[in-house]
């Protein structure tokens, strides 16, 4: 075996690499699978944590791990065949850790032509491979959202170029693709405007969001010509210095979750077993129309209306024939009203008319209407038709007076109390004209 000790010549070259920005290592030739490691230089030994005299003379082997010792002594082998500079990338598990390198091999040839040694230089690289490893996983996470994600994105660039989209960008607004790949925001905007409801007010707003850089949008209601209504979230993209990027912009269908919210509206507001409106309803619409009494003086009645010994016609016939007749009461009600009007079940037997725009005069005769209606009825039961009474008891707002929905209601009640005492399927009110609100009075 030859003398690899550290001779003068390695001192000096040491001395002269030492004070190079690189890490410089010197390698040993001793056969083709046996390299010695004959020095390395001061920025090597900071930059690995290995020390010049612990690692100086000893074999590759020893100081790498077997896997990592047999990709560099390939590498080596390479340098001394091609006996011609070579440079490669690298990952060596060193003291300090894991590390990346950028590598070149220089073959030191000696007088007799073989190469005995060979000059290694090296940069760290570990930041930049990290960096880009990072940038790597990051475009894959963005990938993996983009293909994902539930809502359309789009993002445009500062000079409404196109820069990226996903597929349920395009499932939700029908652009061709041809039309993507030219990348002109422009074309793009054209291409969507003939599927809106309203395209005037979509450009226009989205024209609006471009000049304004720094502005957000959230939640703004879409509607398409094909009834699907989208929601739009929108923001401005700006880079470490706050320079404008371009706008990111994601599209949600939300046609399914809207008439589900409808349908939740109607049956909050609908009686389930009449399908007219609830009591719930009912005093709402009664707050509104009394809102506008005060605010236009113009006349509203209530109607209150109970049917006439209902518990007989439970015990008699049955709950479920209730039911029925419940049901087909609201039916018979129904055509004798306006559209204005307001049909509601309050209660058990109970039902109610808001009537905006009514006199006493007018919704006097309406409840008569009603009442004869019912009256007049073949209800269906078990036992064959049916004869249904109803009571009704009107109120009406005076004019001069601050009307309040319980005070309506309490004044219609109260005449409703007074046509079952007196007999039934009757209507009272307040006659035209004279006396007061209290049936006392009459
Ligand atoms: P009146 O003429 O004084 O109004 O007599 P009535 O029997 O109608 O009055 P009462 O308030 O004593 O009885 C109302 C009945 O309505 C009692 C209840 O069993 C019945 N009822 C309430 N809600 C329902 C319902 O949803 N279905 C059925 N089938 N019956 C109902
Ligand atoms: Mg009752
Ligand atoms: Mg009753």
């Amino acid at each position: 075996m030859r003398d690899i000790s550290v001779n003068t010549d390695h001192r000096e070259l040491r001395q002269m690499l030492d004070y190079l920005g690189v890490a410089a290592f010197l390698i040993d030739v001793v056969s083709a699978d046996e390299f010695l490691l004959a020095a390395i230089n001061s920025r090597h030994e900071q930059l690995t944590g290995m020390k010049l005299r612990e690692v100086a003379g000893r074999d590759l082997d020893d100081l790498l791990a077997p896997e990592m010792a047999a990709k560099v002594k390939d590498k080596y082998r390479r340098c001394v065949e091609e006996r011609a500079v070579i440079e490669y990338q690298e990952t060596l598990d060193v003291p300090i850790g894991r590390t990346f390198w950028q590598t070149s091999l220089v073959p030191l040839v000696d007088e007799a032509g073989n190469v005995t040694r060979l000059l290694g230089t090296a940069h760290e690289v570990s930041s930049q491979v990290y960096l880009e490893r990072e940038a790597r996983y990051q475009s894959a996470v963005l990938g993996a959202y983009l293909d994902e994600s539930p809502d359309g994105i789009l993002v445009v660039d500062a000079n409404n170029e196109i820069k990226t989209w996903n597929r349920r960008f395009l499932e939700i607004w029908d652009v061709p693709e041809d039309v993507m790949n030219a990348r002109d925001g422009d074309a793009a905007l054209q291409a969507v405007e003939e599927q809106l409801e309203d395209p005037d007010a979509f450009v226009q707003r989205v024209k609006e969001l471009y000049t304004s850089l720094g502005e957000e949008e959230h939640g703004l209601r879409i509607n398409m010509k094909d009834g699907r209504v989208l929601e739009r979230h929108s923001r401005g993209l700006h880079g470490p210095e706050g320079e404008y990027w371009g706008r990111i912009w994601f599209y949600r269908d939300i046609t399914l979750m809207q008439r589900m919210a409808e349908e939740l509206e109607r049956l909050s507001q609908t009686d389930p077993l009449t399908e007219v409106a609830n009591r719930r309803a009912f005093m709402e619409a009664l707050e509104r129309e009394c809102v506008r009494v005060r605010r236009h003086g113009s006349p509203l009645s209530l109607l209150l209306m109970d049917l006439d010994h209902f518990k007989q016609i439970n015990d008699q016939y049955g709950h479920a024939a209730g039911d029925v007749v419940l049901k087909e009461c609201a039916r018979v009600v129904e055509p004798e009203i306006r559209a204005s009007d307001y049909f509601a079940r309050i209660g058990g037997e109970e039902f109610a008319i808001v009537l905006p725009e009514s006199d006493l005069r007018s919704a006097r005769q309406l409840a008569e209407r009603v009442r004869r209606a019912i009256a007049a009825h073949a209800f269906d039961s078990p036992q064959g038709a049916l004869t249904v009474t109803v009571s009704v008891g009107v109120a009406t707002t005076v004019s001069d007076q601050d009307e309040s929905p319980e005070c309506l209601l309490i004044r219609a009640d109260k005449w409703l109390y007074a046509a079952k005492s007196e007999g039934r399927n009757r209507v009272r009110s307040r006659d035209d004209g004279e006396g007061g609100d209290n049936p006392a009075d009459h």
